[in-house]
C-alpha cells in the first residue's frame, strides 16, 4: 500500500488523478474541496455486488452479479437503436444494453467468446433480461475490484458511483497514519476507535450510518472536540489583559433610580458580573441571555455608563435599523440629565451628518455610537473605544465575533446579549468561549401571556374577536409558518391571508415576509409602530427583538410547524407594554401526541430556558427547526441529542487537556473540520 502523507489531504481535488476542473466542480457542489472533505463524506449505505448469480435466477430490478460469455455484438446504424451485447452463462442468456456509447470501448471491454463480470440493475425487456448500462464490465482476473460490498455516496450530476471510487479509494484505501490526539487508553476506555479504523470503517463497512457505531461516534467525538478546542483557543485569544477601567458607578447608580421600575434581581446580579469583567485585568468577552422581555437593554446602558465613566467610548449595536433606533431613543431618554453625548450612525444617515459623526466620534467628542453593522465599517474610528455592546447577535459565528472583539482594540470589553435561551449542550458548542450570563426571571410587573389553542376549522369565531381588539386601539400579529421551503409558495400564503384579512379590516393591515427588501420590511414595521396599521400578517420575520408596547395580541396559524422555542420566541413579541399579552395558537385538525404535549408545555411555562431543554428533547436537535433558520447549527456528524455523552466527554477531555492542545498533533483534527483558519492554524 502506498500511504498518503497528512499534508496532502488538506489540498484541493484537483491533485487526485482523474479529477480535473470539470468534475471539481461538481465535487464542490457536494461540500468536497480538499481531499479530506471525501473522508468526511460517509457512504450512506452500501451495495452488494459479492455474488455472482446464474442468469436462470435474475431478480429483476435488483443489482446484481453476473459472470458471462460475450457471444455476439450488434451496432445498429440507425440512430437512437442502442447497442447490444450478447451474453450467456451455463443457465441462460442476457442482453447487455448501451445507448450512447462507442464501438471501439465496447469492443474492448467485451471481447467476443470470453468471460466477463458485468454488473448493474437487471430488467426484463421483449422476453428477455437485460442490463442497462452496467456499473461495472470487467474482465476474470479483475473481478475482485467488483464482487465486493461497495460503499454507496451521496452523488451528484456528472459523476457516478464508479467515477467517484476511481477517485475515493484513493483516499480511503491509503489513509496516512495518524498519531492519534487521543491516547490508547481513554480511546478503549471509552469505547472508541482509534482514527486510522475509524475512518476505514466508516468508508468500508455498513457502519458509516449507523450513528451509534464505535466508529461513528469516534468522528463524532472528533467533530465535538474541534469544535471545543476552536473556542477554548478563541477565549485564549481574546482573554488578554487590558487596562482596568476606574468607574465609581455614581453616574449609573444616578440612573438607576431615575428609572420608572426597580432593577430584577437577575438584573442586579447580571450587571455586577459585567461590572467586575469591566473593572479586571482582562478582556470581558461575556453573552448575555436572557428571555425577550427579562430587560437586557437597560443592564446593557446601564452598564455603558459605567465604562463612560472611566473616560471610554461605547459602541452599541442592533441587528436593524428600527431596533437600534428604539435603542437609540431609550439612550437618549434615560441619560438625558447627563452629559453623556450620543449618536446614532445606519447605512441612512446622511453624508455630511456622518462625516460629522466620524469626525467627533475620532476627537473623542461622542461618547456612544448606537447603531446598525454600520458602526463596524472600516472607515470607523473611535479615539478610544473601551466596549462594544451587540443586541441579539445570534447569527455571529465564532469567527465573526472573535474579529469584533479583536477590531475594538486591546482594550475593548465585548458583551453580546442574546434573547434565544438554547439547550446547555448547544450554549457550550456555540458559545464556550465566551462567559455566560443569564437572566431568568422577567419584570414581575409584566403580565403572563394568556395561551390559547384554536382547531382552524374555526377560524371564523376569530374575527370578532379580532374587531373587538381593534376597537379597543390594540395591534395584532397574525403569523403564518413556512409552508414549503420555498420564498414563492411561502409568499403567497401570506399574501392570501392577508388578503383575507384585508378584505375584513380594509386599510388596517400590513404584510411583512422574508421576500421584501431590507427597507420595505423596515417600512412596514414602522407603520405598525406608529399604529398606521393595525394588524400586522408576516411570516417569522417578527422574531427578532423589537419592542411594540401596543401589540397585545398574536395569532400563530399552522402552529405545529413551529418548534416550542420559536413559539415562544413569537409569543414574546406581545404583552411588552402595559395591555396584557395573548397568544392563539392555530393548529389543523389531528395533532400529533407530541403537538399535543408541546401546546400544553407551552400553555404551562413561561422560562425559555427550560422550553428550549423540552423543545430539544421532543423533537431531536436534528429537527429544531427554528435553529436552523437561525444558523445555530453548526455540527455535520454531532447530534447533541443523540451524541450528549460524547459532548459531556468532550467537554471534560478539553478541559482536561486544555494546556496541551497548541500541540501540533491538534492541527490535523482542527483542519479535517475546517477549524483552523479561524484561529489561524497555518503550519502542520
Ligand atoms: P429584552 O430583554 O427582550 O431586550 P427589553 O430590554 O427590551 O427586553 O425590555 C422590555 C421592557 O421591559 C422594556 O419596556 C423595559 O423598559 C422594561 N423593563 C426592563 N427592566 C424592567 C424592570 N426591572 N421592571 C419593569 N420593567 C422593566
Ligand atoms: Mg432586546
Amino acid at each position: 500500500m502506498n500511504l498518503l502523507k497528512k499534508d496532502f489531504i488538506f489540498q484541493n481535488v484537483i491533485k487526485l488523478q482523474g479529477v480535473g476542473p470539470q468534475l471539481s466542480k461538481y465535487l464542490k457542489r457536494k461540500k468536497i474541496e480538499k481531499i479530506k472533505d471525501i473522508i468526511l463524506n460517509l457512504p450512506y449505505s452500501e451495495t452488494d455486488r459479492s455474488k455472482i448469480s446464474n442468469l436462470n435466477n435474475l431478480e429483476v430490478g435488483k443489482i446484481q452479479t453476473i459472470k458471462v460469455l460475450v457471444k455476439k455484438l450488434n451496432f445498429p446504424r440507425i440512430r437512437n437503436l442502442p447497442n447490444r451485447i450478447f451474453c450467456e452463462d451455463e443457465t441462460g442468456s442476457i442482453n447487455i444494453v448501451y445507448f450512447n456509447s462507442r464501438e471501439g470501448y465496447l469492443r474492448k471491454i467485451f471481447p467476443l467468446n470470453t468471460w466477463v463480470i458485468v454488473s448493474g440493475k437487471v430488467n426484463y425487456y421483449n422476453k428477455r433480461y437485460q442490463i442497462t448500462n452496467p456499473d461495472y464490465v470487467t474482465s476474470e482476473d479483475k473481478q475482485s475490484y467488483v464482487l465486493k460490498n461497495i460503499p454507496k455516496y451521496n452523488l451528484t450530476k456528472g459523476i457516478n458511483e464508479k467515477k467517484y471510487r476511481l477517485i475515493s479509494e484513493q483516499i480511503t484505501h491509503n489513509l496516512p497514519k495518524i498519531e492519534d490526539w487521543l491516547n490508547n487508553d481513554f480511546i478503549s476506555s471509552n469505547n472508541l476507535l482509534n482514527w486510522n479504523d475509524a475512518i476505514n470503517r466508516l468508508h468500508n463497512s455498513d457502519e458509516g450510518k449507523n450513528s451509534q457505531s464505535k466508529s461513528y461516534r469516534r468522528l463524532v467525538f472528533d467533530e465535538i472536540c474541534a469544535n471545543f478546542i476552536t473556542l477554548s483557543q478563541n477565549r485564549k485569544i481574546i482573554k488578554k489583559r487590558k487596562n482596568i477601567k476606574n468607574f465609581s458607578e455614581t453616574l449609573s447608580k444616578k440612573i438607576i433610580k431615575i428609572l420608572p421600575f426597580k432593577l430584577t434581581i437577575g438584573q442586579q446580579e447580571v450587571l455586577k458580573e459585567i461590572n467586575q469583567d469591566l473593572k479586571s485585568k482582562m478582556r470581558m468577552f461575556r453573552i448575555l441571555q436572557g428571555d425577550v422581555g427579562c430587560g437586557k437593554t437597560i443592564v446593557a446602558l446601564i452598564s455603558l455608563v459605567n465604562v463612560i465613566e472611566a473616560n471610554y467610548q461605547c459602541a452599541l449595536m442592533g441587528p436593524t435599523e428600527i431596533l437600534s433606533l428604539q435603542h437609540f431613543r431609550l439612550a437618549k431618554q434615560i441619560f438625558k440629565d447627563t452629559n453623556i453625548k450620543i449618536e446614532f450612525l445606519s447605512s441612512k444617515t446622511n453624508r455630511d451628518k456622518k462625516k460629522i459623526i466620524l469626525e467627533n466620534l475620532k476627537k473623542g467628542k461622542i461618547d456612544l455610537l448606537i447603531g446598525t453593522h454600520t458602526l463596524f465599517q472600516k472607515k470607523i474610528n473611535f479615539k478610544k473605544l473601551g466596549y462594544i455592546v451587540i443586541d441579539e447577535q445570534h447569527k455571529f459565528g465564532v469567527k465573526q465575533r472573535s474579529d469584533l472583539a479583536l477590531k475594538g482594540g486591546d482594550n475593548c470589553d465585548v458583551l453580546l446579549m442574546s434573547a434565544t435561551p438554547i439547550p446547555r449542550t448547544m450554549m457550550m458548542s456555540l458559545y464556550g468561549d465566551m462567559d455566560i450570563s443569564k437572566i431568568k426571571e422577567k419584570p414581575s410587573v409584566r403580565k403572563k401571556i394568556t395561551t390559547l389553542s384554536k382547531p382552524e376549522n374555526k377560524i371564523n369565531e376569530l374575527w370578532i374577536y379580532l374587531n373587538k381588539q381593534l376597537k379597543e386601539g390594540n395591534q395584532v400579529f397574525w403569523v403564518c409558518p413556512l409552508i414549503e421551503e420555498s420564498k414563492i409558495l411561502d409568499y403567497s400564503s401570506v399574501k392570501k391571508k392577508f388578503n383575507l384579512i384585508n378584505e375584513m379590516f380594509p386599510n388596517k393591515v400590513g404584510l411583512i415576509h422574508g421576500a421584501l427588501e431590507k427597507y420595505e420590511k423596515e417600512k412596514v414595521l414602522k407603520d405598525f409602530l406608529e399604529k398606521k396599521i393595525s394588524i400586522l400578517v408576516s411570516t417569522t420575520v417578527i422574531e427578532v427583538g423589537i419592542d411594540f408596547p401596543n401589540a397585545n395580541l398574536i395569532i400563530i396559524e399552522n402552529s405545529n410547524k413551529f418548534g416550542l422555542a420559536q413559539l415562544h420566541q413569537l409569543r414574546g413579541r406581545v404583552g411588552r407594554g402595559e395591555k396584557k399579552g395573548t397568544c392563539i395558537l392555530l393548529f389543523k385538525e389531528g395533532l400529533s401526541k407530541n403537538a399535543v404535549k408541546r401546546i400544553k408545555i407551552l400553555k404551562q411555562s413561561d422560562d425559555g430556558f427550560f422550553i428550549a431543554e423540552e423543545d430539544m428533547k421532543l423533537r431531536g436537535f436534528g429537527d429544531l427547526i427554528g435553529y436552523q433558520q437561525s444558523g445555530i447549527k453548526n455540527f455535520r456528524f454531532a447530534d447533541p441529542v443523540i451524541h450528549k455523552d460524547l459532548f459531556d466527554l468532550a467537554e471534560k477531555y478539553v478541559r482536561q487537556n486544555e494546556q496541551k492542545i497548541n500541540h501540533k498533533k491538534y492541527n490535523f483534527l482542527l483542519k479535517l473540520f475546517d477549524k483552523a483558519e479561524i484561529i489561524n492554524i497555518n503550519e502542520s
